[in-house]
């Protein structure tokens, strides 16, 4: 019979050392109610955290997050000037261009 964890259904306290929680699984043999340990949340994640560190337990790659659509303005048309220094009257296709004349020319 494999051993598996499965859920505590009895108010018992954890295995963990000095651990006073109230388990929430066991680990064991479910048909046989042969059991090898019984663990609360925090004990089984530590188990976990070692299965990890030994390479038994594989991480799954994170998914790629999806590439955020950073289209605050309307595009520029090509050549189209949209934005306009209002200082100079300078026309230019990108706020960021504008901004950085205003920066560099009017010191603003
Ligand atoms: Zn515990
Ligand atoms: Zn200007």
């Amino acid at each position: 019979m494999a051993v598996s964890v499965f859920p505590c259904g009895f108010d018992i306290p954890c295995d963990g050392y000095a651990c006073h929680r109230p388990a929430k699984w066991f680990i064991g043999e479910y048909r046989n109610h042969f059991i090898v340990a019984k663990l609360c949340d925090d004990c089984i994640s530590a188990v976990i955290d070692g299965l990890k560190q030994h390479g038994l337990i594989q991480e799954p790659e994170p998914e790629p997050e999806p590439e955020l659509e950073l289209k605050m303005e309307p595009p520029a048309e090509p050549g189209g000037v949209v934005y306009t220094c209002r200082v100079c009257g300078a026309g230019f296709e990108s706020s960021q261009k504008l901004a950085a004349h205003v920066r560099y020319q009017h010191n603003a």
